[in-house]
């Protein structure tokens, strides 16, 4: 395990090197490979760890493996589920988390780490318009243990013996509230808790797939008339499939009346908050009780770094505070907060650093250029694809197009769909995907996930479809 330190000089350079040549080649790349798992099997057979290897050679065989074997979503022509190309100020924060390995367990070893991450979520959490003052959050390892923490610390709000007794000392059936189009990790969450996924109420959305905030209200009523117990409602800014933006105020409204917490998952609609021109999009996300946000969806730092932020101080602390003997004691004394105390995880790697380096750099004028460029090629696509007989179907200002072909009989049926996808992934020209609205209406989806996209990558995959209908219609 130990180099040298001519080996560990030469180890860099080999790994500087290949990171470089990755971000200047990845668009001259197909975006996926061919999924074939007998191949990927068989070159790992090179490798069987009896054999030692030279660390240049272990290098160059996962990079070579990386670059056949990937979808590369840092490709400018991938159109997928928000995974962003990496900032390179993020893989330099990585890469420093890594050899400073710092534990972010308690406050007193890694001092810088928890404060610079303290200081991310106030600044994050005060541009969603939350007050600076009363702030707290914690890092996440991404938005599903975000969105996981925001059902515990409502539970543990609603239920003051949940923390102790568990659910089983509860009179009724807790129950939640969100959006037929909100994202999965909810449901999940209701299960490992132990709540069941009945638990999660799905509540219509309108034409625009947005929460009906008149069906959440009577869906309340007739659980309370049943005797179940409402404690959580989430709000959706920015869903997953189509980027819609449940109405914060109105559901705000509904919490306050109702007295629910109110969750915002805005895992990658949160961005919406640095540009001026989108920022009414989340308005009424400062009454949310707490809010999801990733930076590796719109803020573009490498997986993953998510966040939980909520303007109640100290719920954190009772939701996953645990008394014991072994940790280390110095945050009473300090009056400081040991992560640990405040997250699902214990030893923790240091997530803000990438991100910490990566608005540092950019500045929040750099995140909004961003933001409004790839919103901007959105909205190119959007205006583009009905011109050559493709039928946008959702409506958003975020950078997120759904559609169906209007130039077919079978345009809208998801096999014809899912044909055109996978003609265009197999192509390695870019990557779609295919997905259901409401459950029930199938379309193709591509989002804008990268800084880089031009204007010549939308028209190119304009022209793609073009040619992946001809293919499909021909066969
Ligand atoms: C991405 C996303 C999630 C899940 O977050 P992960 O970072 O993938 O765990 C949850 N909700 C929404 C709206 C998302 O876009």
């Amino acid at each position: 395990m130990l180099l040298s330190n001519e080996e560990r000089e030469t180890l860099w350079r080999r790994v500087i090197g290949a990171i470089e040549s990755y971000i200047r080649e990845i668009p001259h790349r197909r975006v996926a490979p061919l999924l074939e798992p007998e191949k990927i099997r068989a070159f790992l057979q090179a490798v069987d760890f009896n054999t030692p290897m030279a660390p240049d050679q272990a290098v160059d065989f996962v990079v070579d493996g990386l670059l056949r074997y990937q979808t590369h979503t840092p490709h400018p022509r991938y159109y997928g589920l928000f995974n962003p190309a990496p900032t390179t100020m993020g893989i330099a924060g990585d890469a420093l988390a890594a050899a400073f390995n710092p534990q972010l367990g308690t406050w007193s070893h890694s001092p810088m780490a928890v404060e610079i991450e303290r200081h991310l979520i106030r600044h994050i959490g005060s541009r969603l318009g939350y007050d600076p003052s009363i702030i707290e959050g914690s890092f996440t390892n991404a938005g599903a243990e975000a969105n996981h923490t925001a059902v515990l610390v409502a539970l543990s709000k609603r239920f003051q013996n949940y923390a102790v007794e568990g659910l089983r000392a509860l009179q009724a059936q807790p129950v939640m509230y969100a959006s037929v189009e909100s994202h999965h990790s909810l449901l999940r969450a209701a299960r490992i808790t132990g709540l069941g996924a009945q638990a999660v109420r799905a509540v219509p959305v309108d034409d625009d797939l947005c929460m009906i905030p008149s069906a959440l209200q009577t869906m309340i009523r007739q659980d309370r008339a049943k005797h179940y117990e409402p404690f959580l409602i989430v709000a959706t800014a920015g869903t997953t499939n189509a980027g819609a933006v449940d109405p914060l105020a109105s559901l705000a409204d509904i919490a306050a009346g109702e007295e629910l917490w109110l969750h915002a998952d805005a895992a990658w609609g949160g961005a919406a908050a640095f540009v001026p021109e989108l920022k009414q999009l989340l308005q009424g996300i400062e009454r949310a009780d707490s809010i999801t946000f990733d930076a590796h969806k719109w803020m573009s730092v490498p997986m993953a770094a998510g966040m939980f932020i909520t303007r109640h101080p100290g719920l954190l602390s009772e939701t996953f505070r645990i008394e014991n003997v072994y940790m280390p004691k110095e945050a009473d004394v300090l009056n400081v907060l040991d992560p640990y105390s405040t997250s699902l995880q214990w030893s923790r790697r240091f997530i803000g650093l990438k991100v910490f380096l990566s608005l540092a750099v950019a500045g929040w004028e750099g995140y909004a250029q961003a933001v409004r460029r790839q919103t901007h090629m959105g909205g190119r696509l959007r205006e583009r694809l009905p011109t050559a007989g493709w039928e946008t179907v959702n409506s958003t200002p975020l950078p997120l197009v759904c559609f169906v072909d209007g130039t077919h009989p079978k345009g809208k049926s998801s096999g014809y769909l899912a044909a055109v996808a996978s003609e265009i992934v197999n192509s390695g020209r870019a990557w779609i995907s295919t997905t259901r609205l409401k459950d029930q209406v199938p379309v193709l989806r591509a989002c804008i996930t990268n800084y880089r996209t031009s204007e010549e990558d939308v028209d190119a995959l304009v022209d793609d479809l073009e040619w992946a209908r001809s293919r499909v219609l021909s066969r």
